[in-house]
């Protein structure tokens, strides 16, 4: 018998004035999730089926940006991605452009196990979202007070936010654009609130899964394809290790970050923690992203550039934590 281990991730690029109750929130969230896979875990379920299980939940409440609270596009709409792999046979299934499918991560799943292809997107997803007859929802479940909000914030400054910004007093920016800071009426514009999420799982058999789910970038472009849905960047799975990641996709789409922490484990010999830092230092843009990451041997680890991830890690040799910083 192996050792599990799991990871939960609520996104990178955390305002360093975040204020503290919405900390606390996000935590708790991490945390009950958490303890939702490490029961599952117990109760011998396999990775897949617990980073399924784990990212609905983080899909239904609506505090992190995927699910209901997903971040809205330039036309103030919802068109949620998610993927899901299962490492034993490297299978997949993904999903963009959904605009009523209450879970995503359900519906990459059926991708996976029900369709004869891997990626269905836009009106196909939807059409297979009703063929399977997954859970519908009307466009307006997905869209908070708190995102219509900060959409008007995003096009005021005219800017495709990552994370989350409103204008804060004084000059604290995100450290990730401290060089080139995005300023709104003249002053800087700080990072707000949580954003994708994801979930990497080694069960006790030694099997990597990974799944991430997001609504994407603030303001974004309608038919914007970000990195979460893309085997090999946001999300990978193998034999070795399960990855999801985190953070301004386009950067980690160029970086092929999932990818690339398996591909160092895998020819290089590094182990996860190494592979971890080895890949967000030589392969990712500063201040552009995170990841979270289990191995076969029951490792966790995680590592991020940008300003703060949103995080929780459990291992079966009694380790835990969440965090939101360094
Ligand atoms: N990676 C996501 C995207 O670019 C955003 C995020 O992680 O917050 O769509």
């Amino acid at each position: 018998m192996g050792k599990w281990a799991i990871a939960v991730h609520g996104g990178a690029g955390v305002d360093p004035n975040l204020p503290l109750h919405r900390q606390d929130e996000a935590k708790q969230l991490l945390a009950r999730c958490l303890h939702l896979g490490i029961n599952a875990l117990r109760s011998n379920l396999p990775a897949v089926d617990v980073v399924e299980l784990v990212v609905r939940e983080l899909e239904t409440d609506p505090l992190f940006n995927s699910g209901r609270g997903s971040a809205l596009s330039e036309n103030g709409t919802v068109e949620m991605e998610a993927s899901i792999m299962n490492g034993p046979n490297r299978q997949y299934g993904a999903v963009s452009g959904l605009t009523t499918v209450k879970n995503p991560v359900s519906l990459a799943r059926l991708v996976m196990d029900k369709s004869p292809h891997s990626y269905l997107a836009f009106s196909g997803a939807q059409d297979f979202a009703r063929q399977q007859g997954v859970e519908l929802m009307q466009n307006e479940y997905f869209i908070t007070e708190d995102n219509v909000e900060m959409l008007k914030l995003a096009k005021e400054a005219n800017a495709i936010l990552f994370d989350y910004r409103i204008p804060t007093i004084g000059s604290e920016t995100c450290a990730a654009e401290a060089d080139n800071p995005i300023t709104m009426n003249g002053l800087p514009i700080s990072v707000y609130a949580p954003e994708t999420v994801g979930c990497v799982v080694v069960d006790q058999e030694g099997q990597c899964a990974a799944a991430t789910s997001t609504g994407g970038l603030m303001n974004k472009k309608t038919g914007r394809i970000g990195d979460s849905p893309i085997i090999g960047a946001g999300t990978y799975a193998c034999k070795v290790c399960a990855v999801s990641c985190t953070g301004e996709g386009e950067a980690i789409l160029r970086g092929t970050l999932a990818r690339d922490v398996a591909a160092v484990m895998e020819y290089k010999g590094l182990a996860l923690q190494e592979a971890v830092d080895f890949v967000i230092k030589e392969r990712l843009d500063e201040g552009k992203a995170g990841l979270i990451a289990v191995s076969e041997k029951g490792e966790v680890a995680y590592g991020f550039n940008a300003n703060g991830m949103f995080r929780g890690c459990a291992s079966e040799d009694g380790f835990m934590e969440v965090g939101i910083w360094e």
